[in-house]
């Protein structure tokens, strides 16, 4: 690893700007492990054709961070992240000239190839894509490098650090819900509502005219969900969960549900469901989902996946953000701080979103 930044270091000199390297979170290698350490000797990327410099002013700190970091993922670069905004301040070849210095957010999903058959149905889908902080360097740095296409311009009406967790946990949201195809009035059951992504996705529902009953423990998440426009609240901890969605829906259980949390929350999401129901996959779990083919038949249940929402499913989610109807709960940090909000993530610590304030 020495050796490439090395080389790196090497051509960047050779660069005619005054500055060549800069401040980032850099990961040798993930692993169970794994720490991220703040480096001043990143070298700054040039952008190719199509491509922009980007001098980011925050990062959203993501749960799949916290996978690539632990090698649960496919991670092949050394900085991570992919929920930044910053403003471009460099154009490669070929690029349009009034985007020097337009505000504009870098997402999980960098380049796809559109060209695919895959491409043609969900671009989020697509074999050939790359993603930022997985494959290709992230937003926990000060400058990232974006094709033109992978680029969200970001509306005046929303800070920085409210529009960042958009880009990913909003996005997955409104993807997912989506996904799920429902009805306006149909039930939606949201377990671990309370949480960084849940938060997000009972507006989003609620927003898409929805009725969602919100699952998660204790006081605070009651009175956040109920806030935010759940219908419903089950405390899992003290209520009989499966027993209440019922009572909600008529006896037959809910339209959709989708499943952010680990494998225990799929194990029971399945039993919420009705028949002809859908179970939206989006928690990261690794663990096969506890169901017969024989029970999904025979109940017509549509299993499906999310990763995160299309480009077109952004433009929903950001004209309901600047309409006011969908507004994370941020908790802005530090840079330097950020192995600890990682660490945090990963014991589950965090409620809403942590923003990291990225050095200027
Ligand atoms: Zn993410
Ligand atoms: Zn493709």
């Amino acid at each position: 690893m020495k050796i490439i930044l090395d080389d790196h270091l090497l051509c960047c000199e050779a660069m005619t700007e005054s500055k060549s390297i800069q401040i980032g979170a850099w990961l040798d290698a993930p692993g169970p492990n794994a720490r991220v350490e703040i480096r001043n000797d990143i070298p700054i990327p040039s952008p190719g054709i199509n491509e922009v410099l980007i001098k980011l002013e925050c990062s959203g700190v993501c749960h799949s961070d916290v996978h690539n970091l632990l090698g649960q993922t496919p991670m092949t670069t050394n900085v991570g992240g992919h929920e930044g905004v910053g403003r471009v301040v460099k154009l490669g070849e070929n690029c349009p000239k009034d985007l020097l210095d337009k505000r504009v957010g870098v997402k999980w999903l960098h380049t796809y190839c559109n060209e695919c058959e895959i491409c043609q149905v969900d671009v989020t889908g697509c074999p050939n894509q790359h993603n930022s902080g997985r494959d290709v360097p992230g937003t926990f740095q000060q400058y990232t490098i974006s094709p033109i296409e992978g680029l969200t311009s970001i509306p005046e009406a929303l800070e920085s650090e409210i529009a960042a967790p958009l880009l990913c946990a909003g996005l997955s949201m409104y993807g997912s819900i989506s996904r799920a195809g429902l009805k306006a009035e149909e039930w939606l059951v949201l377990p671990g509502a309370g949480g960084g992504l849940g938060h997000l996705g009972v507006q989003i529902a609620r927003e898409m005219g929805y009725k969602v009953i919100a699952v998660d423990t204790g006081e605070r998440k009651r009175e956040l969900c109920l806030k935010l426009g759940a219908t419903a609240f089950l405390d899992f901890k003290t209520d009989d969960v499966e027993a209440k969605v019922k009572e909600l829906t008529n006896g037959y259980g809910a339209d959709a549900v989708v499943c952010l949390g680990g494998a225990s929350a799929y194990a029971q999401g399945l039993k919420l469901l009705r028949n002809c129901g859908t179970l939206v996959c989006v928690g990261l779990v690794t663990e096969n989902l506890p169901i017969s083919p024989f029970e999904i038949l025979a109940r017509s249940l549509r299993i499906v996946g999310s990763t995160v929402g299309t480009p077109e499913h952004l433009v929903g989610l950001l004209e309901m953000a600047v309409a006011g109807k969908v507004k994370p709960i941020v908790e802005v940090r530090e840079f330097e701080e950020l192995d600890e909000v990682l660490g945090r993530l990963q014991r589950y610590e965090v409620e809403g979103r942590v923003v990291v304030r990225i050095p200027q």
